[in-house]
């Protein structure tokens, strides 16, 4: 820490060091990172344990607990089992204004377990992992709010952190639920982050997307002896799927549509009562997927019409896109430029390596370096998260850090792989330090504050948050 003190007055004496434009005390970001580094052991036992554990969406009940008992263990009151949902927690400590938000995930993906080696190996054949680094994920934003909270403690800091324990983001997006519940509404400003094979300031934005169920209830009949008594659900089906890629031409280039059959009749002999197709729809914005989702809703209306069966359209989920904020990004980007690029040893870059050449991406090895801010891009690359409902609520601040080779295949075997060795562990305290350094400014430079709330505002246009998700509670697993 000393020599990154004196490379930085140095800096300060040289030219206009990039933090100057913000108000937050350099004295209190050093303490904010030597609360992580004297944590740091504790923080990458919680990171391991849970990458462990490769709980998946809705059942990360060892994950949370491991979290919020230590979140109770450092002094914060802790909320369990917010929103109808018994892995979702709420963890406080401090009082009155500003309350800065921070969010953690903890969910792993199913089928992907593996061993922390360069070289595919389940841990235990068919189980879970951590495909999307959510492990470090969430023990890094609880690391930064512990560091926030010791300075509150100690009296140097005023106001609420509040860190979110926020489960199933794979699959029905916890934070959804937290967010129809109101829970993200007091917030100030929110802070949140992602493992990535880079580190940046995120100014691009994500895919709104909507998640539904398309069913079809014909009549049964015997295939050969009397097909003109029965109705095909599955015939229906296909007129469905039929009309949807036929809508693909004409789309915008922005949009992903993608589909499973979920079930399609049982044997040929007997005219299929009932088919179930499950769909996502992707664009730029929510306004896009709204336009996409009537029409596939006239595409299911007309398939029925056309099969003479009955059909039902039941949304399940769905993510706005991410409201960017491009004053919080410049905030987050020089606090990035302060902490200086993770430094990997040569045995690291080897394991980096080792994945690339085992995954046929060019061999880079990592990249910790700080990438620049670039202009936002018109449309965000695929991908969607649940990330984005809370940005349309409270001005959300994001950011990515290394802990994967560079190109290396996502949702796979080699962010697992990293994610439970030091690679992971670098990311880790990295993300930590940048979100407690940003938080430190969020706490201490009004000005700031108000200039994010200010684009918020300006950005949001006064959209009324809605949900996707349906009326009543998270659909629990039932087993
Ligand atoms: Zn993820």
């Amino acid at each position: 820490m000393k020599v990154r003190l004196t490379s930085t007055l140095l800096f300060v004496s040289l030219a206009v060091h990039p933090l100057l434009a913000f108000g937050g005390d350099l004295k209190k970001k050093e303490d904010a990172v030597a609360s992580i580094e004297k944590h740091k052991s504790e923080l990458t036992d919680l990171s391991d344990q849970i990458w462990r554990f490769a709980e998946t969406a809705l059942r990360e009940t060892r994950s949370s607990k491991a979290l919020e008992d230590y979140a109770e263990k450092q002094g914060f009151e802790v909320k369990r089992g917010v929103a109808g949902m018994p892995t979702a927690f709420v963890a406080s400590y401090g009082q009155g204004r500003p309350i800065i938000g921070i969010l953690g995930e903890y969910d792993a993906l199913p089928g992907i377990s593996q061993k922390a080696q360069p070289v595919k190996e389940a841990l235990e054949a068919g189980s879970a992992g951590h495909g999307c680094g959510h492990n470090v994920f969430g023990a890094a934003s609880l690391g930064a709010a512990v560091a926030i909270k010791e300075l509150i403690a100690a009296g140097k800091l005023k106001g609420t952190i509040r860190f979110y324990g926020t489960p199933a983001e794979e699959s029905v997006g916890g934070k959804i639920y937290m967010a129809r519940e109101g829970l993200f509404n007091d917030l100030d400003v929110c802070m949140a982050w992602h493992p990535e094979d880079k580190t940046r300031a995120d100014v691009d934005s994500s895919q709104a997307i909507v998640d539904f169920i398309v069913e079809f209830k014909g009549k049964a009949a015997h295939a050969a002896a009397d097909p003109w008594n029965g109705r095909s659900a599955v015939a229906a089906l296909e007129f469905f799927t039929t009309g949807i890629n036929r809508m693909r031409e004409f789309v915008r280039p922005t949009v992903r549509m993608h589909y499973v059959i979920q079930k399609g009749g049982d044997v040929p002999n007997v005219v299929p009562e009932y088919a179930r197709v499950w769909c996502w729809l992707r664009d730029s914005k929510r306004t896009g997927v709204e336009e996409l989702l009537a029409r596939a809703k006239k595409i299911a209306e007309g398939a029925a019409l056309m099969a003479g069966v009955e059909y039902k359209l039941t949304v399940q989920s769905g993510d706005y896109e991410l409201l960017v904020n491009q004053t919080g990004a410049k905030l987050i980007h020089a606090n990035l430029t302060w902490l200086g690029p993770i430094q990997y040893t040569p045995e690291e870059q080897e394991f980096a390596k080792a994945i690339q050449r085992a995954t046929g991406v060019e061999e880079k090895g990592l990249n910790g370096s700080i990438q620049p801010l670039l202009p936002p891009k018109p449309d965000p690359e695929g991908g969607s998260t649940d990330v984005g409902d809370v940005s349309w609520i409270v001005p959300t601040l994001h950011l990515s850090v290394t802990t994967a080779p560079e190109g290396a295949p996502w949702h796979a075997w080699p962010v697992v792989a990293c994610g439970g060795m030091s690679i992971g562990h670098k990311g880790l305290v990295q993300a930590a330090k940048a979100l407690a350094a940003t938080m430190v400014d969020l706490f201490e430079d009004e000005k700031t504050r108000e200039a994010i709330r200010a684009e918020f505002k300006a950005k949001s246009k006064g959209e009324v948050y809605k949900p996707y998700v349906p009326d009543g509670p998270p659909p629990l697993p039932k087993d």
